[in-house]
């Protein structure tokens, strides 16, 4: 319903300006939609909350602004693009409905919506207060979500925590300089086996059938929840790294991305970016430091006790003995503490794997088995 408004409306505009007549103003519009609701085509847009139609118009001239004031180099940041007819081809539906739309959170767990009635609701987490808006998603694979706006205050964390360096890697999700090493949870990695299989179901269904049909709705679906289980991984670790730490410091992802193939880069980049995006805004949610360490630090190559550098090392070496002090470095760990000094933060290294004489145990579990992440 949303595009079908926003579509009338830049018609409106943009038939006024190839016809030299001014400006459509938002007022204009405004009557035009109620206009609209007479004409037989458009009879439906009464079933929707006036409201939620007045919202994607107010959208629609924000949009149009910024793209005024961006061209009169009125605006900073960069240049807007000027509004887009919305594409029937994008399955994503959206609607928002701000308090004024007299949305209402029921005590029976239920969301009212204004013209639509009462919605059993699967809450992912509590609301911490009154939502000032909620928007209403129906995402490619058909499902609705609900996300609201609410404001909050940040709570009290721990004083003193320690601070961490954190290698982000394709062995394990993350590794800390405190030795401890994260794999990406049994939930994801089940859901990530599950898309493969949809996938190759996928290939083998002859184009046009229906049973193609069928296995790109299935396909689209265990992508949406790989997305999900990722998202909730990402939440659950930064959260708890930010709650844990007074500081943490991660390597910037443009210096892991040097060394490998394409493939490996789009899916473990995408994973990376969110990741640390949400460690960014907790930690300024929180009052923690965050440290972001900058390309060409030769984390992988520099013993993280001495300090003394000796090449880079082909992948396969997972730990090498420091010619200089003798330490045995354990890769990962070696590159999570060396993060955190990069951003000068003081971490202890590492007793148990990074250790003056002895091979390090972490290197024989870890082509096999990954510690349970929680
Ligand atoms: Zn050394």
């Amino acid at each position: 319903m949303r595009p079908v408004v926003v579509n009338d409306a830049l018609a409106a505009r943009e038939a006024a300006h190839e016809a030299g007549l001014p400006y459509v103003t938002d007022a204009e519009l405004s009557a035009r939609l109620t206009a609209s609701k007479r004409d037989p085509a458009r009879v439906w847009l009464n079933d929707v909350s006036a409201v939620v139609l007045q919202q994607a118009l107010a959208d629609l001239n924000t949009a149009y602004r910024n793209f005024f004031a961006s061209l009169k180099g009125g605006r900073t940041g960069p240049k807007m693009a000027k509004p887009r007819f919305r594409s029937r081809k994008d399955h994503r539906q959206a609607i928002r409905f701000t308090a004024n739309a007299r949305f209402k959170v029921l005590a029976n767990g239920k969301l009212r919506l204004p013209k639509i009635g009462d919605m059993p609701v699967r809450w992912s987490r509590p609301l911490p207060s009154e939502p000032s808006s909620v928007t209403i998603v129906k995402d490619s694979a058909g499902r609705y979500f609900a996300s609201f706006v609410v404001g909050t205050e940040p709570g009290t964390l721990p004083e003193g925590a320690p601070a961490v360096g954190i290698d982000l890697g394709l062995r394990h999700f993350a590794v800390l300089s405190n030795g401890r090493k994260i794999a990406a949870p049994q939930f994801l990695r089940r859901a990530e086996r599950n898309l493969k299989r949809r996938q190759r179901d996928l290939s083998r269904k002859h184009k046009g059938s229906g049973n193609r049909d069928k296995a790109r709705v299935k396909v689209a679906r265990a992508h949406a929840r790989v997305a999900d289980a990722r998202r909730d991984f990402h939440h659950q670790l930064s959260t708890r790294l930010i709650r844990e730490n007074q500081a943490v410091a991660v390597e910037d992802l443009a210096v892991k991305a040097l060394g490998r193939t394409r493939m490996a880069k789009s899916i473990h980049d995408a994973g990376w970016s969110g990741f640390v995006a949400m460690l960014e805004y907790k930690a300024r949610l929180y009052g923690r430091q965050f440290h972001r360490i900058g390309r060409f630090t030769p984390t992988s190559q520099t013993c993280c006790l001495c300090g003394a550098k000796d090449g880079p090392k082909p992948l396969h070496v997972r730990a090498w003995q420091c010619g200089a002090c003798g330490a045995w470095l354990d890769r990962d760990i070696n590159a999570a503490v060396n993060v955190a000094k990069a951003a000068g933060l003081a971490v202890t290294a590492c007793g148990a794997q990074v250790r003056p004489g002895a091979p390090s145990l972490a290197q024989r579990g870890e082509a096999g088995t990954h510690p349970k992440s929680h």
